[in-house]
């Protein structure tokens, strides 16, 4: 059968793939234009997508009825539209776990760059500004005895709140659900999200896409927190209300923000990249190659199994 994968993957799950079924990779190192995706899934049986295609009806039905799965190389599917799949016939499958590492690590690798100032420090050198020790240079913040609150507690938030406890933090936790084996496990508490948004240190943003998690931080919520309080967001941007965002970092109404998602990505708003206590990285949470080889490997088992005419491992059932 036809399986088309829209951007070339690590080649652990193309290979499998190839053992079964004839396999086209899309080449080009960008994301197609809307066109592009249409012609490219044409006869396929399986999609293997990236966060960056818009699959929804017209995508689908441009594949046609033969098409049996769309296997998305992500944990989030919000660039998915799973009515019109169901609809159409055609399951829909994510990489859940694999990752959660590769994301829980680069949660902190932008808690530590925002609160001990790293990229500043890193370009005030590079400008050569560095003239000498200065005992008042670039002060940060902290974290043994600290607070991190976690908004989403899944499987990427639970593993943030690991790392969190080995730095000597308590931990605070806002869900839809309450998870009281956690707590136990972690000595965590549940908040309501005010209470941990005026309690936190470091708030962490888990959850996924959904219409009640947009803008789940904007001006009001970004009001409430500590001024010496750093943001993280590796979930997705628009659960940031970037525009409350950059007003509240130009003020120093918290401490700072380390960014990997976007509301609009790959665009940013405007003067979010002028400031000086946020660090962007380019939605590469996940981007480790243990990661990533992984992710292939568990999209391709989706693939072959729903080809098969099994239940993928990982499909979504919303
Ligand atoms: P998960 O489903 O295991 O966890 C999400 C948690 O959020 C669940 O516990 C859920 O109950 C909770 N939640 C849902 N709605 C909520 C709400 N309104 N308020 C509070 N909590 C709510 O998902 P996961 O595997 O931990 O991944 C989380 C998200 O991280 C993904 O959906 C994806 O968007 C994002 N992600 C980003 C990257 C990246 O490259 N930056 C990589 C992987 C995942």
């Amino acid at each position: 059968m036809k399986v088309v994968v829209t951007r070339p993957i690590p080649e652990t799950g193309i290979e499998m793939l190839k053992k079964e079924h004839e396999v086209t990779v899309q080449p080009q190192e960008r994301v197609l234009s809307r066109d592009e995706l249409k012609e490219l899934v044409k006869r396929a049986h399986a999609i293997l997508s990236m966060v960056t295609d818009k699959i929804d009806g017209e995508v689908l039905a441009a594949a046609g009825p033969q098409l049996k799965i769309v296997a998305n190389y992500a944990v989030g599917f919000d660039n998915i539209d799973i009515a019109a799949a169901k609809a159409a016939n055609v399951l829909v499958t994510n990489t859940p776990d694999v990752l959660n590492e590769a994301v829980a690590e680069h949660t902190f690798a932008l808690v530590m760059s925002v609160s001990r100032r790293v990229v500043e420090a890193d370009q005030f050198i590079r400008k050569g500004r560095y003239h000498g020790w200065d005992p008042k240079g670039f002060l940060g913040v902290e974290f043994k005895g600290k607070t991190m609150g976690i908004i989403g507690l899944g499987r990427i938030g639970s593993r943030v709140a690991e790392i969190a406890v080995a730095f000597g933090m308590q931990v605070v936790y806002h869900d839809v659900k309450q998870n009281p084996e956690f707590e136990h496990e972690l000595n965590a508490k549940f908040l309501s999200k005010d209470d941990l948004l005026k309690t936190a240190d470091v708030v962490s943003l888990h959850v996924p896409l959904l219409d009640s998690t947009r803008h789940l931080i904007s001006s009001s919520e970004l009001a409430i927190m500590k001024g010496t309080a750093v943001l993280v967001n590796t979930s997705r941007g628009p659960v940031v209300d970037e525009v409350a965002l950059v007003e509240a970092l130009k003020s120093k109404k918290i401490f700072g923000a380390g960014l990997d998602v976007y509301e609009s990505e790959p665009r940013l708003t405007p003067g979010l990249a002028e400031l000086p206590n946020v660090v962007l990285t380019p939605h590469i949470a996940s981007a480790t190659q243990e990661a990533r080889e992984a992710m292939s490997k568990v999209a391709a088992e989706n693939i072959l199994a729903a080809l098969a005419g099994k239940t993928p491992p990982n499909l979504i059932r919303s």
